[in-house]
């Protein structure tokens, strides 16, 4: 490292905002050399055929170029193969995080807030944050139900600008009761408030809102392809009406989505079918790790309608799933701790659904953690 000057350090704290300087940077784990299932990837690549031909369609795209604006051929295979309801536009992000962030960006008017549920996914709470929004924070029932009547209490209270409402939940993996959601979206019509879907495991799960866009004038569905396969190309895309998207468009840096990217996501949305059936191994794999862990003593696995499962070992001793995780990691397993995120998730871990060999990798070291762990 070479010397820096001694003033450095001030001059960047009299520069860059007192609230992100008081932040930890988003830690991602390292996983090199483990299973890696804290991070609800698809564990499958396309196969070795297809994998040739993208690498010849990735070969003639213009790298000189930038890419199109608008994404228009991508938007339009997109379209067709996720059935966008007629009406309905779609507006791309660098994964949906991006879009998140622009949500958040294009609402911040003086004195506006972003409604969220907790626990729920970390990036609702940091865009928030990051375009000086205020949170307003619905805890979720014990259970991780939605309790539609605190969050509509909190609608008429504080008239947020924009909700967030993940469908199924992370970091829980439930899916909450549709007539619930129906009823906040309804309610937040009467207080201004944009509602946003996140479906980022519907893939996985069975129900979804992408149907009922033309219903609803304050609703709009964020969805992604990270969790079906495609993590590494960060692709997110927001639907609903136009008269949304042309203005939230608007602070969307004009070529977001990289040459390499529209390509890639083209072709494999061409080859959906691929995608459709390994969504389809992870759902009955997900059925097996979970009567697999409900079978283990200690171990109380929640439902889930997503790609991954929450679940919590013994209640008595607060560090129990920290040590599991840690006795998991010695095992080259990489799960999530999830035990000091919220007291809901007191003792929680999650696991990512993946091929049968990693489930079974998964389970026989969770097995003799457990085991070394209440030994000690
Ligand atoms: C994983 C996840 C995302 C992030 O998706 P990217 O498209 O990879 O940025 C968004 N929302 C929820 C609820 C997620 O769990």
């Amino acid at each position: 490292m070479s010397a820096q000057p001694k003033a450095l350090p001030s001059f960047v704290d009299r520069v860059i905002r007192a609230d992100v300087r008081a932040m930890h940077a988003y830690v991602v784990a390292d996983a090199t050399g483990l299973v890696k299932l804290d991070a609800m990837e698809n564990p499958f690549q396309l196969p070795d055929a297809l994998r040739e031909e993208l690498g010849h369609r990735l070969a003639a795209a213009p790298l000189n170029r930038y890419p199109a604006p608008r994404a228009d051929a991508l938007r339009a295979t997109l379209r067709r193969v996720m059935h966008v309801p007629d009406g309905c536009d779609v507006l791309f992000g660098n994964g949906s995080d991006e879009l998140i962030a622009l949500l958040c960006m294009a609402v911040a008017r003086d004195g506006a807030s972003v409604l969220s549920l907790a626990p729920g996914f970390a990036m609702f709470a940091l865009s928030t944050q990051f375009a000086r929004l205020d949170q307003v924070v619905v805890p979720l029932r014990d259970d991780f139900s939605l309790d539609a009547a605190a969050v509509i209490d909190a609608l008429l209270a504080q008239r947020p600008a924009l909700a967030f409402i993940a469908y199924p939940n992370n970091p829980t993996g439930n899916r909450f009761a549709r007539a619930d959601v129906e009823a906040v979206i309804q309610a937040a019509c009467e207080t201004d408030t944009l509602v946003v879907v996140d479906e980022a495991y519907h893939a996985f799960a069975s129900d979804s809102f992408l149907a009922a866009l033309p219903k609803h004038d304050n609703l709009l569905v964020l969805r992604t392809v990270s969790k079906s396969g495609l993590a590494g190309v960060r692709l997110g895309y927001l639907c609903g009406s136009p008269s949304w998207l042309n203005e939230i468009g608007k602070v969307r840096p004009p070529y977001n989505i990289n040459v390499l990217t529209q390509c890639a996501v083209q072709f494999a949305l061409e080859h959906a079918d691929v995608l459709v059936a390994q969504a389809a191994v992870l759902r009955d794999e997900r059925t097996r790790l979970m009567a697999a862990l409900q079978a283990i003593a200690g171990v109380t696995p929640f439902p889930s309608d997503a790609n991954f499962i929450l679940f919590r070992v013994a209640h008595d001793d607060r560090t129990a799933a920290t040590q599991v995780f840690e006795a998991l990691k010695r095992r080259r397993v990489l799960v999530k701790d999830l035990s000091r995120s919220h007291p809901l998730c007191a003792n929680a871990l999650r696991v990512t659904v993946s091929t049968p060999e990693e489930n079974d990798v998964f389970l026989a070291a969770l097995a003799s953690s457990l085991h070394e762990v209440t030994a000690s």
